[in-house]
């Protein structure tokens, strides 16, 4: 499985994806054994570090964000053997291009560009990228997300970046299908076919897909406060996550076969007309509160602001898919910042008995999804309680951790990402046409918002959520995960 010598080039390395993520990830599959020090890892940002000054720095962030794997001295020196940097300001012609031509003089190699710089230099790097002659036939892209803050801006990135390569070399990464517990989806669906029989509007009275986290805003406060949750996390992470749930079977695992089924649900999302945001979506942004037995404090304090911003730091919508397996299923997706706990998680809810015949009638069984942390399944069924006089029924679960059942370590979302960019297989990245649905999907809501239609719920740092974020389900006559008993 060893991968052929490959150039990686990383604008943006001095930066706090690549030292958090990027670079961790990378030693990690070197000392996994699936590259050697002949592979190049090229960092480029404008800072004027030298190569040795830089290793240093990279030294210091693979001690702190791959402990494990960086305190085996050896491997970290070795892999340190294939990093080097090229100090390059990415929008000036006349920057040091030459340095960088020289490094990538092998041309046959595998080469990949990844862009982890603001999306708004995406088009123009490309641009210089072409003009000095840098764009091999065996050159891939990677476009970090946010692809754009609208249909417009993703748009003109995508015609930007489309000049220079085409579709099949651009690799738009969403990280959250890097993670095991979502391409899990596709082996719980299509490999149990008793499973698949239950997936539709027929068994499944509504789903629910979460993905909450502890922390707040932390030291990229300046980036999430134009962004907030909707654009943040909805519009890539969890239409992913509702698409590979959704999706009917793909012909096939390829890369095109996948994103097809994809499209479909996208496109058959229900459009939101303002009325509908109204009803269908609550934002919200917290206040101070307590988080595990910790006081911590609000969005505008967590910003170093004298006054919040009108920016959401949670988002719940409810929504449907406008097809005849899911047409009478509502879907429920929230985020949020400061939550309750740190999940990730889907619900698929089971209709209830139609004529009861139990005197006694638990809450309805579930299938519960969990992605993060802790991935497995929960299979929640009623039994007949056996201590109980007479017949009773009361829900049990059957539970399965993922960790438990196979001892292989987890790797990291970006490990199995960044590989499978250079190895050039895309099925995992995001195709031109699925990104520009989810803004299609997405832009009406943000349009409602800039109009004032929502107002900013505020929710105590450590909650679920604002308070009105119950009767968007209770509508249904449903209740979310954590008020359901058992
Ligand atoms: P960051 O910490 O602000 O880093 C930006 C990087 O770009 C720095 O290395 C900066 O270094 C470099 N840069 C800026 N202008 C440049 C230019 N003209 N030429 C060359 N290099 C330039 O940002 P980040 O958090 O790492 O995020 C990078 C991208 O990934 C963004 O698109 C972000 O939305 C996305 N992303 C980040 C995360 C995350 O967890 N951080 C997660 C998902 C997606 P110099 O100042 O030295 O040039």
């Amino acid at each position: 499985n060893l991968i052929d010598p490959f150039d990686f080039i990383i604008f943006g390395a001095t930066g706090d994806l690549t030292m958090r993520k990027l670079l961790p990830a990378f030693l990690r599959r070197f000392h996994a054994g699936e590259f050697t020090q002949d592979a190049r890892i090229i960092c480029i940002a404008r800072s004027a570090h030298t190569p040795d000054k830089f290793r240093q720095q990279v030294r210091q962030a693979l001690k702190e964000f791959a402990p494990d794997t960086a305190k085996d001295a050896t491997v970290l020196d070795r892999f340190l053997g294939s990093v080097t940097y090229v100090a390059l300001d990415a929008t000036k012609p006349d920057s040091n291009w030459d340095e960088l031509k020289d490094a990538l003089k092998d041309q046959a190699r595998t080469r990949v560009y990844y862009l982890a710089t603001a999306p708004a230099l995406y088009a123009p790097l490309c641009a210089a990228l072409a003009e000095h002659k840098l764009i091999t036939r065996a050159t891939r892209v990677v476009l970090e997300k946010p692809i754009g803050v609208s249909l417009k801006t993703a748009t003109q990135i995508n015609d930007g970046v489309g000049r220079f390569f085409p579709e099949e070399s651009i690799y738009r990464i969403d990280h959250y299908l890097g993670k095991e517990g979502v391409q899990n989806l596709l082996a719980l669906r299509f490999a149990n076919p008793a499973l698949e029989k239950l997936w539709s509007s027929d068994a499944i009275a509504h789903v629910q897909i979460t993905a909450a986290e502890t922390v707040g805003v932390g030291s990229r406060g300046a980036y999430y406060d134009e962004s907030g949750a909707m654009r943040d996390m909805v519009q890539n992470h969890l239409l992913q996550v509702l698409c590979m749930l959704a999706m009917d079977d793909p012909a096939s695992l390829s890369a095109d076969d996948l994103r097809n089924e994809k499209l479909k649900v996208l496109n058959a999302l229900r459009p939101m007309t303002p009325d509908m945001v109204r009803q269908n979506v609550i934002r919200g942004q917290y206040t101070a509160g307590r988080i595990e037995n910790k006081d911590v404090p609000g969005y505008a304090e967590d910003l170093g602001h004298d006054r919040a911003t009108n920016t959401e730091t949670f988002v719940a919508i409810r929504t449907k898919i406008r097809t005849s397996r899911w047409g009478n299923t509502p879907f429920y997706l929230r985020t949020g910042k400061r939550m309750a706990a740190k999940t990730t998680e889907i619900v698929l809810q089971f209709r209830p008995q139609v004529w009861p015949i139990f005197t006694n009638t638990p809450s309805p069984g579930r299938l519960v999804i969990r992605i993060a942390p802790d991935e497995g399944l929960s299979l929640v069924l009623a039994s007949k309680d056996p201590g109980a006089g007479g017949f009773r029924v009361r829900n049990a679960a059957l539970n399965i951790s993922y960790e438990n059942q196979f001892t292989m370590e987890y790797q990291d979302s970006y490990e199995r990402l960044l590989l499978d960019a250079v190895r050039g297989n895309p099925a995992l990245f995001i195709r031109r046409d699925e990104v520009e649905a989810s803004w299609r999907w997405v832009e009406p809501i943000l349009s409602s918002w800039r109009q004032g239609l929502s107002p900013l719920e505020p929710y105590p740092a450590g909650s679920w959520g604002p308070a009105s974020t119950r009767a968007l389900l209770a509508r249904d006559g449903a209740m979310w995960h954590e008020d359901m008993l058992t």
